[in-house]
């Protein structure tokens, strides 16, 4: 079920997608896009969203323009322009737990009863700080992530900023692919 890697899974594109209801070509919207993304350079890191973030914890962007302007998350926009479909009625699951990252490379396209069972599965084994488990909500998170990273990407900056949030004081920190 994961869109990662490259193309998107045929039955997925007959079940769980629809066309994009924005034309092309993109480039300005993504560069507009990009400008509001700060790289974390590490291996696996994500790409932090520093734009708006709504009190959910997830980005805001205006996708397109004019009477067809609409408010989407960034992440989700960011999935339609590189595949040239939108998910419909499917969610598009974080492998990283950041709600604020748009790294295409970490999202895959999930149904509501995988999402739930993911859920169930880190409540019982999580072992690293992320969004899910944040002691100020995914919401103070992010804004907290986007402050440490106004002027690009400082890892010393954005590793205190989630430190303020981490429930585990630092003692858990092991990857969660080794949780279990
Ligand atoms: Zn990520």
């Amino acid at each position: 079920m994961s869109a990662r890697g490259g193309g998107v899974p045929r039955q997925l594109t007959l079940r769980g997608f629809g066309p994009s209801p924005v034309g092309w070509p993109v480039e300005a919207e993504l560069a507009r896009l990009r400008v509001k993304v700060v790289v974390d350079p590490r291996p696996g890191g994500c790409h932090h969203w520093v734009g708006a973030i709504g009190d959910d914890g997830y980005g805001r962007f205006q996708a397109g323009s004019g009477p067809g302007a609409r408010t989407v998350r960034p992440h989700v926009r960011l999935f339609e322009l590189t595949y040239g479909l939108r998910p419909v009625g499917v969610p598009l699951l974080h492998s990283c737990d950041e709600t604020s990252c748009v790294a295409v490379g970490h999202l895959s396209v999930g149904t509501q009863a995988l999402n739930v069972a993911q859920m169930h599965r880190r409540g019982r084994s999580y072992r690293r700080h992320t969004s899910v488990v944040d002691r100020r909500g995914p919401a103070g998170r992010a804004r907290a992530i986007r402050a440490a990273l106004a002027d690009g990407w400082d890892q010393p900056a954005f590793l205190a900023a989630v430190a303020v949030g981490d429930p585990f004081n630092g003692q858990l920190t092991l990857p969660l692919e080794t949780a279990g």
